[in-house]
């Protein structure tokens, strides 16, 4: 009999919901709820890079953002190595946090102007209480090296930096507590395409070189399928499909995987796939379609069935999940 070996997941996120109260009326009772995010689950291996794409509004930001605790979950569970981040509190929170980091698209954003970025990048450690104040000078040269970046620049401020090195620094402070687990939230959107290619190989390389693990966030469909190894697609705040990156490519069996990837500019000029042109805007996630929340747009909906029932996410090739009633005829 064929041996299977399960792998274990560094982070498991199961039934993930993140709700926005709408208040309205005179007295701002609450009358509605975004439903951002809406029943979520996927795994992350450890050594991977798991891309999450989808449309802007799909809910994508929210919930790497509901991992790391930086936007409180409506409800769900996060797990880390075995323990609930969502349940965590006080010092186990705070040494979770430790282990998982990170990157946003404008690092800019993020740095203090006033202050020299090796400042900037220390600041974890000193909030950590790790190390003495050369200690902490001596992680930061690491990491800029690390990086890319040289030592004299640990001196120099933010502004003083292209976009490409400020991204760099926006790395370094990520690694700064040699974390585990780094959720990159759109890394190289703001960046030229030249210096995309830089960071990307960069965090490429860092992850051999550390065992990092990526959630990697993304709307540019060739970014994602660059450097991840998995990828989870999403629609309106649910999981359409998810699977092995060239699996994902290659086949996708869901119609709107389909009409993202048919959008991808074609490597070959004899690939001859036509690109699929969705009718109609993303739906509201304050009001979303009843049954299948894409069937409003879907070219194959079957109404009295799409529209009616909800499609639950099935395994119907290895590792390759689909939210779909009728992806088989894809397959
Ligand atoms: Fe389209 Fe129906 Fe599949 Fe939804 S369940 S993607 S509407 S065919």
């Amino acid at each position: 009999m064929k041996k299977t070996t399960k792998r274990t997941p560094l982070v498991e996120v199961r039934e993930l919901k993140k709700y926005y109260p709408v208040h309205g009326g005179l007295l701002k009772r609450q009358v509605a709820e975004v439903k951002a995010v809406d029943d979520v689950s996927f795994a992350i291996f450890p050594g991977e890079t798991l891309g999450l794409v989808g449309e802007s509004g799909c809910g994508k930001t929210t919930v790497s953002k509901a991992i790391l605790r930086l936007e409180e979950a409506s409800a769900g569970e996060v797990i880390f190595e075995g323990e609930d981040v969502l349940a965590a509190g006080g010092a186990d929170l705070k040494r979770l946090r430790r282990d998982m980091q990170i990157v946003f698209q404008d690092p800019f954003s993020s740095l203090d102007p006033r202050l020299p970025v090796g400042e900037s990048i220390a600041e974890a450690l000193l909030v950590h209480g790790i190390g003495t104040p050369q200690e902490r000078f001596e992680r930061v040269l690491e990491v800029l090296r690390k990086v890319g970046l040289e030592s004299y620049h640990a001196a120099r401020y933010p502004h003083q930096f292209s976009g490409g090195q400020r991204q760099r620094i926006g790395i370094a402070r990520a690694l700064i507590l040699d974390p585990k687990f780094i959720v990159l939230d759109e890394p190289v959107s703001a960046l030229d395409v030249s210096i995309q290619a830089q960071v990307l190989n960069l965090l490429s390389d860092l992850q051999a070189e550390l065992g990092l693990t990526y959630l990697f966030v993304a709307h540019n469909l060739a970014v994602v399928e660059h450097i991840s190894h998995r990828v989870a697609v999403m629609y309106l705040g649910r999981i359409a499909e998810i699977a092995p990156r060239d699996n994902l490519f290659s086949k996708p069996l869901h119609p709107y995987t389909q009409a993202l990837m048919s959008a991808v500019p074609k490597k070959h000029p004899a690939d001859k796939k036509e690109r699929i042109i969705l009718s109609g805007d993303v739906p509201s996630p304050l009001n979303p379609p009843s049954g299948c929340r894409f069937h409003p747009r879907c070219p194959i909906a079957r109404m009295g069935h799409c529209d009616v029932e909800e499609p639950q996410l099935r395994e119907l090739e290895p590792e390759h999940w689909v939210a779909c009633h009728y992806a088989e005829e894809f397959i």
